[in-house]
């Protein structure tokens, strides 16, 4: 069956990606993308920058981009790394930081690509079991351990940790990178970058996927001390040197400057989903209380599974994962208000139905 295939590919157990079906026109709150176009000046930018400098290669270094985030966060610009997405960006991080043999530590529930970049680079990992509320165990992180990562706030729960969390974390785990994931960011926790200055093995990763409306783009960036940004620009040379192409170079920078769309759009879906809580409250729903661009939300009388199948008939995507201690949640991105409308009329039937 895998004829041809290398020793490493048979091995691999790649990360499925929620599902960006074709057949029908569906509310999609599966992905955590954001509902709201990207900013008009970015995609200016983009046409703008579809000219004949395509027969050109981009710049290698990104260093316009590396410029413009390096200024939006008071950093020198020789502590930002640019990628294609931070998903590109947390594979070279595995590659850069960990070694076998030395177990890494994230959570039991957490992002499911971790494990597959661990298999990918043949490390060794340990789970670390979220408490029955779902928090972090802080004071777990802060034992012998090959290294740490984990989102914050984390997916596909919602919930952050306090600065003064991270910094435990930070201060027992001198000897190792500690890897913290800000793809949400944005909608509520607050950002471990400034604490770049004081621990060298802090490395923040963010994205424009979520909170700037551009997962299409595929654009993040890595925060951090000039020695591990060297060692994530070393990986990358070993790989590919042009991982960001003119126009997402092009577009990304506008999306760092326009503040004042970005301050808007992050703000409406906050709101939108505060009151998307509520509502959920109000038919019965328990709603972990959210820092995220999504909800993480259980029925006591109606099975999540269930809830998951009719909501995709109806027209309607959410994110469900058969998976122990969470099989019984659904994760539903926050759209418009006029998408959660509709959302809530429909589960409202369903979990009426039962
Ligand atoms: C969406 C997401 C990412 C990936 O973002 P891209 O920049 O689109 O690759 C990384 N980490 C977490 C936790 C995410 O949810």
């Amino acid at each position: 069956m895998h004829t041809y295939w290398s020793k490493l590919a048979r091995n691999l157990v790649p990360y499925v990606p929620g599902e960006q079906p074709q057949d029908k026109k569906y509310i999609k709150l599966n992905t955590n993308e954001n509902p709201y176009p990207p900013s008009p000046k970015v995609i200016e930018a983009i046409k703008a920058a579809a000219n004949d400098y395509l027969k050109l290669y981009p710049d290698p270094q990104g260093q316009e981009l590396r410029a413009e985030i390096a200024e939006y966060y008071g950093l020198a610009q020789n502590k930002v790394f640019v990628g294609n997405g931070s998903d590109e960006i947390l594979a070279f991080a595995f590659m850069a930081f960990f070694d076998p043999g030395r177990p890494i530590l994230f959570p039991d529930i957490t992002y499911s690509f971790y494990p597959v970049y661990a298999g990918l680079c043949n490390l060794d990992y340990e789970t670390l079991r979220l408490n029955q509320d779902f928090s972090l165990p802080v004071k777990q992180f802060c034992r012998q351990n090959g290294g740490i990562i984990f989102p914050n706030p984390n997916a596909p729960t919602g919930k952050a940790i306090t600065l003064k969390e991270i910094e435990e974390i930070l201060s027992n785990n001198r000897e190792n990178v500690v890897i913290i994931d800000e793809a949400y960011i944005d909608f509520g926790a607050e950002s471990a970058v400034k604490l770049i200055n004081q621990y060298p093995n802090l490395l923040v990763v963010q994205t424009l996927s979520k909170s700037r409306s551009l997962a299409g783009l595929r654009v993040g960036w890595a925060l951090g001390e000039d020695n591990l940004i060297k060692a994530l620009d070393t990986v990358k040379n070993s790989i590919n040197s042009y991982t960001l192409d003119r126009l997402a170079l092009a577009g990304a920078q506008q999306a760092i400057k326009d503040e004042e769309y970005f301050q808007k759009v992050r703000k409406k879906i906050i709101t939108t989903r505060e009151k998307t809580s509520r509502e959920l409250l109000k038919l019965g729903f328990t709603v972990i209380p959210s820092q995220a661009n999504f909800v993480f939300v259980s029925h006591p009388a109606v099975p999540a599974e269930h809830i998951f199948q009719r909501l995709k008939e109806q027209g309607v995507l959410v994110r469900y994962f058969k998976q122990p201690r969470i099989d019984n949640f659904l994760r539903v991105s926050i759209g418009t208000d006029q998408d959660m409308e509709t959302f809530l009329q429909v589960i409202e039937a369903i979990v009426r139905q039962g």
